[in-house]
C-alpha cells in the first residue's frame, strides 16, 4: 500500500514524515528522486546538456538550475520537453523505491502531488495543512528567506481549498509538533488495519 504526503511550503510534511519513519515507515522523497535523476553523471543530465547546451551545466559538472528555469520559463517547447525526459524517469525512480521499503505500506512525499498527477501512485492521501500565514511564518523561521518569497512560492502551488478536495485525509497542523504527531499515529493505525483487512 503507498500513502501520499502533501502539503504546501511549511504546512509540515517533513515534520510529519519524520513522525512516520519514527514508526517505522519507510518514507520517498519526491523532491529527492527529482534532484537524483538529473546526478552529475547520470543519463538525464547529459540529455539535458544535448539539447540546451554545455552552459546549462556549472563548473562543476552539475546542473545550473536557475539556466534551466529560465530557458523552459522562456520556451513551452522545452518545458514540454523536459517533462517528457524527466516526469516518467522520476515516476520510474520513486516507484522503485517505494518497493524497496518495509510492509505494512510506504510514503510518497511529495509537495506537488497533484499538481504532478502523483496521486495516481496511491492508494490513499494525506493533506498536511495550514493558513497561509502560518506557512508564511514557519518558513521564514526556517530558511533565510522572506514572507514575499514564501507567498510566491504558496502562489505558484495548488490552491488548499482544491488539495482539500482531493485529499483522502486532512491533518490541519496548526496546533504543536506533539498533536501532529498523534494525528499520524491514528491514520497510522487506520492504514495498519486497512492492509490487514
Ligand atoms: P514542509 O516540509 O511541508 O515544507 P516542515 O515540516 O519543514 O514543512 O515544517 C516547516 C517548519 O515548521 C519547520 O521548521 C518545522 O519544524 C515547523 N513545524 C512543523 N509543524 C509544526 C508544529 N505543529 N508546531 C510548530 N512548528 C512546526
Amino acid at each position: 500500500m503507498i500513502i501520499g504526503l502533501t502539503g504546501g511550503i511549511g504546512s509540515g510534511k517533513s515534520a510529519a514524515s519524520r513522525v512516520f519513519e519514527s514508526l517505522g515507515i519507510g518514507c520517498v522523497d519526491a523532491d529527492v528522486v527529482a534532484r537524483d535523476v538529473v546526478a552529475k553523471g547520470s543519463p538525464a543530465l547529459s540529455a539535458i546538456a544535448e539539447r540546451f547546451g554545455s552552459d546549462i551545466l556549472t563548473t562543476k559538472g552539475q546542473l545550473n538550475r536557475a539556466s534551466l528555469r529560465e530557458r523552459i520559463f522562456t520556451s513551452n517547447e522545452d518545458k514540454t520537453w523536459l517533462e517528457a525526459l524527466l516526469h516518467p524517469l522520476i515516476r520510474e525512480q520513486i516507484l522503485a523505491q517505494l518497493k524497496q521499503q518495509p510492509p505494512p505500506y510506504s510514503v510518497l512525499v511529495a509537495p506537488l502531488l497533484f499538481e504532478n498527477g502523483l496521486e495516481a501512485l496511491c492508494d490513499e492521501t494525506v493533506l498536511i495543512d495550514v493558513p497561509e500565514s502560518v506557512q508564511r511564518q514557519r518558513v521564514t523561521q526556517r530558511d533565510s528567506v522572506n514572507a514575499d518569497q514564501v507567498q510566491r512560492i504558496i502562489d505558484s502551488q495548488m490552491g488548499r481549498a482544491d488539495k482539500q478536495a482531493r485529499a483522502t485525509h486532512y491533518i490541519e497542523n496548526t496546533g504543536t509538533l506533539a498533536q501532529l504527531e498523534t494525528a499520524i499515529l491514528a491514520l497510522h493505525h487506520h492504514f495498519v488495519a486497512k492492509n490487514a483487512q
